[in-house]
């Protein structure tokens, strides 16, 4: 008897807008439900996680790779951010992926481009005042993915908690007819959440990073066993970091999960939320506190 060997779809790698809305277009007229996975590449199982929840739930999934330069400021690691292309193109189609749109600086930004998406209010707290253009950058570059390859379903990480929030305001203020699915965070087995960044990490940053995710657990329990004074439970958390003189904190705190302004008092739809400096390596991280959760997150705005 002769072995059968099953025979499992190549991936599609397309870099013209125009292959993707042909492979795009096929599908759909096949009533393929489209996924989309936004990525800037060096993935790792956060993004994997990614990718299998929208083969899950969608009948053709897209990878988008894409290191985008208008979401980073002069001086951060837009030149020195990996990007081993041939391992993600592997990973994607491991994870599933039927196609894999990586579209050039020059593609996506030709010359003459001049219109930006921002959101309002929630571009101003926490990440946007650290990073000033960074969310302009991320809406303006995902909008145009979701219009090149106009998936009905986009899936992102709850690890960049105000960026899936602005994303989810974008869509519903601009009519954009996708849906948002945010996924959990993925951690290392010793909590520190996964993340691109990571690798910039020595050693002795590793070990030192563990910090982050520790006062959100700690912040968690605080909150879970009753605490109601919430500027006690953030000077816990800054506390936990400032143990470490080598962890620069940039803010730690607990919001609002849909405003994200600062809490004082505990109520139902709160999220803590750190960034800090290990090093020369900004991490963020971030923990939702129950009774919020990726199901009301997910169901949309209260
Ligand atoms: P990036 O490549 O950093 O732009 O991330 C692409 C997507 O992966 C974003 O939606 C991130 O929120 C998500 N992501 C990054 N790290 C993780 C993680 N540890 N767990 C889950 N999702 C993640």
């Amino acid at each position: 008897m002769g072995l059968k060997i099953a025979r499992v779809p190549q991936p599609r790698v397309a870099s013209t807008i125009d292959d993707v809305r042909a492979e795009v277009s096929r599908a759909r007229s096949a009533r393929k439900r489209i996924g989309v996975v936004p990525t800037m590449g060096a993935l790792h199982e956060g993004h994997l996680s990614l990718l299998r929840a929208a083969r899950a739930t969608c009948d053709f999934t897209v990878a988008t790779i894409f290191v985008n330069p208008t979401q980073f400021a002069p001086g951060e690691d837009f030149e020195k951010y990996p990007r081993p292309l041939e391992r993600d193109l592997e990973l994607c189609e491991a994870a599933g992926a039927q196609l894999i749109y990586t579209p050039s600086k020059e593609m996506m930004y030709p010359p003459g481009h001049q219109t930006i998406v921002e959101v309002q209010e929630l571009s101003l707290p926490w990440e946007g005042a650290c990073r000033p253009i960074h969310f302009r950058g991320v809406t303006t570059v995902v909008l145009k993915l979701f219009n090149i390859v106009q998936p009905d379903v986009a899936f992102f990480g709850q690890k960049d908690y105000q960026q899936q929030l602005l994303i989810r305001r974008m869509c519903r203020d601009l009519d954009v007819p996708v849906r948002i699915e945010t996924c959990p965070t993925i951690r290392e087995p010793d909590g520190l959440a996964m993340s691109s960044r990571n690798a910039y990490l020595s050693p002795a940053e590793r070990a030192r990073s563990l910090r982050l995710s520790q006062a959100l657990f700690l912040a968690a329990e605080r909150v879970g066993s009753g605490e109601t004074d919430l500027a006690a439970v953030r000077a816990a958390m800054q506390a936990h970091l400032e143990e470490d003189p080598e962890i620069a904190i940039e803010y730690a705190t607990i919001v609002d999960a849909w405003t994200l302004q600062e809490l004082e008092q505990p109520q139902n739809a709160m999220v803590a939320v750190i960034a800090a400096r290990v090093g020369a390596t900004r991490l963020i991280d971030n923990l939702l506190l129950p009774p919020f959760d990726l199901a009301r997150l997910n169901a949309g705005a209260p």
